[in-house]
């Protein structure tokens, strides 16, 4: 029988990038918990906030819980979105409104360098058990290009290739991913210990 694992995010994109990653698991997403609480992302880092996630939603069930919080990073803007990804524009998990302020903080910047990161942390019964890192390098485009994958995945150009996550496609950027890498470690640790 799968072990079970529920992902604490509301991010839909997640649940399916992670879900695809985990075939081993049986992954839920949240609406297996009874009025899951909305969890305030108030930490500094990635790590502080995955941990939150993690305690809140795992402190309500008995199963696995992992939490993911990931950002970009741009060199030039002195690692900003970096965990104000999600409301970088104003308006919390607005992609539009997150993209079209990137594009505006780096209009006529040459240098273009950034990376996603990833934090996961896995938790049960409310306690921090794990937590797995995992990071892209790449550069920003010039303009959004293409219609799959969320967030800044249409300007962010993996490092070894010429087009962008969104128009590289779920296989690719599930297979170099940040979240693949932090992922990998957290899979490797569960098959041992669930
Ligand atoms: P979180 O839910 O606080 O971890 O927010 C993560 C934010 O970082 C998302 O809303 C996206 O803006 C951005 N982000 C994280 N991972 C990715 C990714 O794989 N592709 C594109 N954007 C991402």
């Amino acid at each position: 029988m799968k072990t079970r694992l529920i992902i604490a995010t509301r991010n839909a994109h997640k649940v399916s990038e992670i879900s695809a990653m985990l075939p081993d698991f049986e992954v839920c997403d949240l609406s297996v918990i009874q009025n899951p609480p909305r969890v305030e992302e108030t930490g500094e880092s990635f790590l502080d906030n995955a941990t939150l996630k993690a305690q809140a939603i795992s402190a309500l069930t008995d199963d696995w819980v992992i939490a993911d919080d990931s950002g970009l990073e741009v060199d030039s803007l002195d690692g900003a979105p970096g965990v104000y990804s999600s409301r970088y524009g104003g308006e919390e998990g607005n992609d539009a409104k997150n993209n079209a302020k990137l594009m505006r903080e780096m209009a006529g910047l040459s240098q273009r360098e950034a990376r996603f990161r990833c934090v996961i942390v896995v938790a049960r019964g409310g306690q921090v058990e794990a937590s797995f890192s995992g990071a892209v390098e790449g550069r920003i485009a010039e303009a959004p290009s293409g219609a799959g994958g969320f967030g800044y995945d249409p300007l962010f150009i993996p490092e070894g290739y010429d087009e962008s996550f969104a128009e590289l496609g779920e296989e690719i950027k599930n297979n170099l991913s940040h979240r693949a890498k932090a992922l990998q470690g957290a899979q490797d640790w569960l098959s041992k210990v669930s």
